[in-house]
């Protein structure tokens, strides 16, 4: 069947897919604490994921990320990974991973090992504990370190995604990119992102990484790299520590132009971009139809409108989020 291609030209090679919207966590900058979640009726079922997936994977689709909310406190999310991973096996899928909070990989690691998952992003914003629990209100920093050291000693590749905030982890940086050194893992810094309504406002916490990304520079030497992802984020390798660290910039920048992704939620839904609200309802055409013609149609048409960029913007104090939806709904 043919590749998918967007009015850009560019090939849509990656899929990320929000596998529940629910989270062990409630990080602030993500979730108000009192969140409500989508009713379980409302979410596709693990068979339903399957189906989309391969779909995409028969329209050329060789990436796919499972995200969250946390992925893996979706009840037998597992059974997922393994129908995913037999694409890898059979070489139709180059890469199957996920982002995770890292709470419960000391559980998982091994198992997602067996079904061909070789790199994984953790999410994780501060070492300090006691910033880690006020930053996550639920999180136990011991929960996710004991699950680092277990993935890494399964053999996952581990790359630690740091929101970066204001009077919060901007004074932790260094320390970060030292451990990350230590420990073998990538880096990556993410600016905040306008989606969903929490319980604080975003200016509090908005931290240029212009700002960050120059005083990493007065301590470590940052060379150039030509690794790209095709997605928002710019790579530097670090002299000192031989490891990478990225930098997403949403805010200040349109990353749009070489975008090879788009994302499903939990729901069916298939969003273009992550920035904007144009959307393409998948749940129907799979429930209508037991064969995937019209399935196959839907993915097309949502292709065919893919935007070429996108409408976050924080420039006022007090601005409502450009995307109403939550971050944990979409996927990061
Ligand atoms: S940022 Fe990740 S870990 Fe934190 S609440 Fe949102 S989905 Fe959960």
């Amino acid at each position: 069947m043919s590749q998918l291609i967007d009015p850009f030209g560019c090939r849509i090679s990656y899929l990320r897919v929000s596998v529940t919207d629910r989270c062990n966590y409630r990080c602030q900058y993500c979730m108000a604490e009192n969140m409500t979640f989508l009713p379980k009726s409302d979410l596709l079922t693990l068979e339903e994921l399957e189906r989309i997936c391969s779909a995409f994977i028969v329209r050329g689709v060789n990436k796919i990320r499972l995200t969250g909310g946390e992925p893996l406190v979706r009840r037998n999310v597992m059974t997922l990974f393994h129908s995913l991973g037999k694409y890898i096996e059979s070489g139709h899928l180059k890469e199957l991973t996920l982002t995770t909070n890292g709470s419960q990989l000391a559980k998982y690691a091994h198992e997602l090992i067996d079904c061909g998952v070789k790199r994984i992003n953790v999410s994780l914003d501060s070492l300090n504990d006691k910033k880690f629990e006020s930053i996550t209100r639920w999180g136990k920093l011991d929960d996710v370190l004991n699950g680092l050291s277990v993935a890494k000693d399964a053999g996952l590749e581990i790359k630690i995604n740091a929101v970066a905030l204001k009077n919060f982890n901007e004074n932790e940086v260094n320390d970060m990119i030292s451990w990350c050194g230590k420990e073998g893992f990538d880096l990556t810094f993410i600016e905040t992102m306008p989606m969903g309504e929490i319980d604080g406002d975003r200016m509090d916490q908005y931290l240029p990484l212009s700002i960050l990304a120059n005083r990493i520079r007065e301590k470590w030497t940052l060379e150039e790299s030509s690794y790209q992802t095709g997605g928002p984020a710019s790579y530097s390798l670090i002299k000192e520590t031989g490891k990478r660290i990225g930098f997403i910039t949403p805010l200040t920048h349109n990353f749009c132009e070489s975008c090879n992704r788009v994302r499903l939620t939990c729901t069916g839904i298939l969003y273009m971009c992550l920035g904007q609200n144009d959307k393409k309802d998948l749940l129907t055409p799979i429930r209508r139809s037991k064969d995937n013609d019209l399935l196959m149609e839907a993915i097309d048409e949502a292709i065919g409108r893919k935007p070429k960029g996108h409408d976050f913007i924080i420039d006022r104090i007090g601005a409502a989020p450009a995307v109403a939806r939550h971050m944990s709904v979409t996927g990061g």
